[in-house]
């Protein structure tokens, strides 16, 4: 059996030193060859590394024996009517016994911005009860270059890089300066913070002014409320925060987002006023998925914005996003809107998130990339339904 060759596309700056280390390049070359091959693969995009052309062929050579430029591979695309494309992503394989993870990265184009919204993990831990993939077994941590290469598809395919060319299919904002992919979201399969040290080398990678280049301020990392590794984040990373509240009090936010026995809401707004960075230029978004009958009163809504009193906060309202088996509906429009304008009036920014997507599965909380793997709670559910005599 052969070892697949490692990658490079993904690699931090460190590990482009050490690659070319491992090819006999003298220690006092290392930097500038080093950020040769940064400029290539993240500046220039190229997919192949004969294609360096200011680096000497037998050093080019001598890499090519042993890396490549292996990006995820696109398995399959599905377009929506909006414009908005899943993909499914398959992972180089790591190890002769590594079949490579499949995960789900989601394409959401606007006329002045692209927004790639990212996986962190194969699956969940954190089986959130209106998540599609909560329901999925949990598999592994993506590495920081998993998840770099999910924006590097993503520019490959939308024309993104120098000399590329855009799709005809579906949009794809242009214009001046309005690159394809503008913006990162880590919003997709995974709980962020319970991979910390891949999330931030990947964030280091992709804000590196010299190759991807995104700004810190487009870059948006949401988490469940892993309360000890929140400080981090803002420390370490700049990134800007986004909490996925979804209930005004703890017996209901125990029910909706599990994690909340480890952490309550007290404990998560306390994470809140102490994150670093946090200002009203710079403001922490908080998800409110809403869930017709369970979280969406006007009371509610009032005890929202009592609860945020203070905080550099923006309330984003999300639509539940509906899945084969969810055991939650949508709220009503009407509703919706109620909710909306008394935050509003309390004098937040209160977007309602325009559902994306949704015809193929591809808007918040509907990623699932396993369906043959059920986690226990799904097997619960069905036990349940089953006993219950429901289908
Ligand atoms: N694990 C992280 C990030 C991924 S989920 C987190 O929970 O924050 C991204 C957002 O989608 C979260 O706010 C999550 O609560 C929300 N979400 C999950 N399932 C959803 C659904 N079915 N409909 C609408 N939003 C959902
Ligand atoms: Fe995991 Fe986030 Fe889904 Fe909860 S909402 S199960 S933390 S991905």
């Amino acid at each position: 059996m052969t070892v697949p060759m490692k990658s490079l596309a993904g690699a931090t700056r460190a590990e482009l030193v050490a690659a070319v280390a491992e090819v006999g390049v003298p220690e006092g070359e290392r930097r500038m060859r080093s950020a040769q091959l940064w400029h290539w693969i993240y500046h220039r995009g190229v997919a192949d590394i004969s294609a360096m052309r200011n680096i000497a062929r037998p050093l080019l050579e001598k890499l090519a024996e042993r890396f490549t430029l292996a990006r995820p591979q696109i398995v399959a695309e599905q377009i929506s009517a909006d414009g908005t494309r899943k993909w499914l992503l398959r992972m180089p394989a790591r190890g002769v016994h590594d079949k490579g993870a499949e995960i789900e990265c989601v394409y959401i184009p606007e006329n002045d911005r692209g927004t790639l919204c990212v996986s962190s993990q194969v699956g969940c831990t954190l089986n959130c009860t209106f998540c599609h993939t909560g329901t999925q077994a949990w598999a592994r941590n993506l590495s920081h270059a998993e998840i770099v290469g999910q924006v590097m598809v993503a520019r490959d395919r939308l024309g993104d890089f120098p000399g590329g060319v855009a799709p005809t299919d579906g949009l794809v904002p242009s214009g001046e300066g309005v690159r394809a992919v503008s913006n990162v979201v880590f919003m997709g399969q995974g709980e962020p913070l319970y991979n910390f040290e891949s999330v931030r080398d990947a964030i280091s990678v992709l804000t590196d002014g010299e190759g991807l280049s995104l700004s810190k301020r487009r870059i948006t990392v949401s988490t469940s409320g892993v309360v000890p590794e929140m400080s981090r984040l803002g420390e370490e990373c700049g990134a800007m925060l986004a909490v996925s509240l979804h209930a005004t009090n703890d017996s209901l936010r125990d029910k909706l987002v599990p994690l909340n026995r480890k952490y309550p809401i007290e404990t998560l707004t306390q994470a809140c006023r102490d994150y670093p960075g946090a200002s009203n230029a710079r403001r922490i978004t908080f998800e409110y998925v809403m869930l017709k009958g369970v979280n969406d009163s006007p009371a509610e809504a009032r005890a929202l914005v009592k609860l945020l009193k203070g905080l550099p906060a923006k309330i984003n309202l999300i639509p539940f996003n509906p899945w084969p088996g969810s055991p939650y509906e949508c709220s009503d429009w009407d509703t919706i809107e109620r909710f909306s304008e008394i935050v509003f009036n309390a004098g937040y920014a209160s977007p309602v998130r325009t559902p994306r997507g949704r015809d193929i599965l591809a808007a918040c909380g509907q990623l699932k990339s396993e369906t043959e793997r059920v986690s226990a709670r799904a097997r619960l559910m069905l036990e349940e339904s089953l006993v219950n005599g429901l289908d």
